[in-house]
């Protein structure tokens, strides 16, 4: 039987297991990257790519590349429209809703973007084949996992022939969504709530639909009438659109025929519907009692599940892989720790909890709970009536659609390589207003440098310390002999500003791979404090030289 190695191997090529090989492959890594379709993007399920994720791909040096691939070029508005019907009634509307407005923004330096999921796997999948050190064998199928002595043995399948082999890793991740082969071979159990609503999710064709409403450019029209309250909205060129029926009784089933009528109803425009495919999703919670044995991790649906509403689970995920990513690195470098793979669950899952929490709130003021008898009707009743259900809108639903707090404001739950001041910050809520924080565990506060750098585009590919005065040059020689010492590698940034010094308020703050504050104070510590970040513990006095083990 064919065996190969590889350092990582990687089940899934949905846009967490491409992140994560991005990451990897962005560092030099060799991996394996394994996906059991002929091709990534089947499905078109996301559409929000937040500006988080593109704040990665500005990283990767790829955010102009998904900005080209924009569908209805990048400046299209990302308008949220509330309706009655798509050739009735206006409700209520958000302007730019998620930051997709491609302007410079003092708080960010990406905005969002509203791309098809497939679009955006599509870019990172090139991406991939940029990264030499990355291998991709599409049509090839986890069967099974033994954990070895020294690592990881796989059973995969080529799905083109039906041969079987093995792979030998130091890691494997199952990014291999929300049905997990490799979360069951961990025993890993998924915790929650199945079923919070039947769904569909409609694909169509329809020539000439954008330009017979009244209600101008928008990314979605939420219809609330008593047909059915859905979603609709443009999705692709060539006039392809969505269609998204939420909560649709039990026993009503729609075949594309069916799906196509409904269309026309609830939109109330007659025009040919070609309906594309028409899929059911169910809307559930849950979470992986653990995301990891050994040298065995989950990222992405394989560990997180919830309502797509607020557009969180794709983008969380690929946050995943990132995280992972930079870990798994640096102890295949010989510099990360055993506490740096332990922070990954530490971290991500309680975020995952409080975001589950925001997706659910989300989900549960649907169309569904905003319909009342009369909102269609004619005359000052219904129109007094639709002011009603409009100011409510207005009032419950910038939660979902004005999400920067969520998005850049939340705090990693707390682990021994973050240097926390007191307990985790909890996650603010969306719709209010997003306050920068370099508080251990936050996300770095964003700085224009100059007219197209940001601040973040100075960090290194490992530590970056950031000092907001002068450093005395022994303190710099000091800090440049610890990192010498413990090979840890650490970028200094000298940025004597008082912009800088008010916005991170320290002298000293010390920003990970992955663009979160590790530390921050005003007298520098000492090798201990880079030892810590970099997961050797907290009292530990010197690096073990690195693992052979993981040098596959
Ligand atoms: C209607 C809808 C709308 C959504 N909208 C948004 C949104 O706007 N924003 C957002 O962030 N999220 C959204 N989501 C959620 C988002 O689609 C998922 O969170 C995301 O796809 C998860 O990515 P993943 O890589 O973890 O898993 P997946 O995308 O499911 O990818 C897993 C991959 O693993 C492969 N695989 C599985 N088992 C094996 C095996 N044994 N061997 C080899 N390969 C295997 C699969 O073929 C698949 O390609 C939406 C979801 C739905 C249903």
């Amino acid at each position: 039987m064919e065996c190969l190695s590889s350092p990582v191997l990687i089940v899934g090529a949905g846009p967490v297991g491409l992140a994560l090989a991005i990451e990897l492959g962005s560092r030099g890594h060799r991996c394996l990257l394994i996906e059991r379709n002929d091709r990534v993007g089947y499905a078109p399920r996301a559409k929000t790519t937040h500006i988080r994720t593109r704040q990665h791909l500005r990283r990767w040096g790829i955010a102009d590349k998904l900005a080209s691939a924009a569908p209805f070029g990048i400046d299209y508005p990302s308008n949220v429209v509330y309706v009655t019907r798509l050739a009735a009634e206006g409700l209520a509307r958000f302007a730019d809703a998620f930051n997709c407005a491609p302007v410079r923004n003092d708080l960010y330096c990406e905005h969002a973007q509203w791309i098809p999921q497939y679009r955006l796997e599509e870019v990172l999948r090139t991406q991939l084949t940029t990264l030499p050190s990355v291998q991709v064998r599409f049509s090839c199928e986890l069967l099974s996992v033994t954990e070895v002595a020294d690592g990881v043995s796989s059973q995969v399948r080529d799905l083109t022939n039906g041969a079987t082999f093995e792979v030998r890793s130091a890691f494997l991740v199952g990014a291999d969504g929300s049905r997990s082969r490799v979360r069951e071979t961990i025993g890993a159990r998924m915790e929650g709530t199945h079923g919070l609503s039947r769904n569909y999710n409609i694909v169509f064709r329809a020539p000439g639909l954008a330009n017979a409403h009244r209600h101008g450019p928008a990314v979605m029209y939420w219809q609330v009438n008593s047909d059915m309250p859905s979603l609709i909205g443009p999705m692709d060129r060539d006039d392809k659109w969505f269609f998204m029926p939420t909560a649709v009784p039990q026993g009503v089933r729609l075949n594309d025929q069916e799906a196509g009528t409904l269309i026309r109803r609830t939109t109330g425009i007659d025009l040919p519907y070609e309906v594309l495919s028409a899929d059911e999703w169910v809307a559930s919670r849950f979470i992986a009692d653990r995301y990891r044995r050994g040298r065995v991790f989950l990222a992405g649906d394989a560990c997180h599940l919830h309502p797509p509403f607020g557009g969180y689970g794709m983008n969380m995920g690929i946050a995943d892989g990132v995280d992972l990513g930079w870990k798994l690195g640096a102890v295949l470098e010989g510099w990360g720790g055993p506490a740096l793979l332990e922070s990954y669950e530490m971290e991500r899952r309680p975020l995952h909890q409080q975001v589950i929490e925001e997706a659910a709130a989300n989900h549960g003021l649907l169309g569904n709970q905003l319909w009342r008898e009369g909102l269609e009707e004619a005359g000052s009743s219904g129109a007094a009536l639709r002011r009603e259900v409009g100011a409510m809108i207005s009032r419950e639903k910038p939660r979902e659609f004005h999400s920067l707090p969520v998005v850049l404001g939340y705090c990693l739950g707390l682990s021994d390589v973050i240097v926390a001041e007191g307990p985790p910050l909890p996650l603010p809520k969306g719709g209010g207003t997003y306050r920068p924080s370099a508080r251990p565990g936050c996300l770095a506060p964003h700085v224009w440098v100059d007219a197209d750098r940001a601040l973040y585009d100075l960090f290194g590919p490992g530590f970056t310390l950031i000092s907001t005065t002068d450093l005395p040059p022994q303190v710099l020689g000091r800090i440049r002999a610890d990192a010498g010492e413990t090979g840890i590698p650490l970028r200094i940034l000298e940025l004597p500003d008082t912009r800088y010094g008010a916005l991170y308020g320290a002298p000293l703050i010390l920003v990970r791979p992955d663009q979160h504050v590790a530390w921050r104070g005003a007298i520098w510590p000492g090798a201990g404090l880079l030892r810590r970040v970099a997961g050797w513990g907290v009292a530990d006095g010197k690096a073990p030289a690195a693992d052979v083990t993981h040098r596959i």
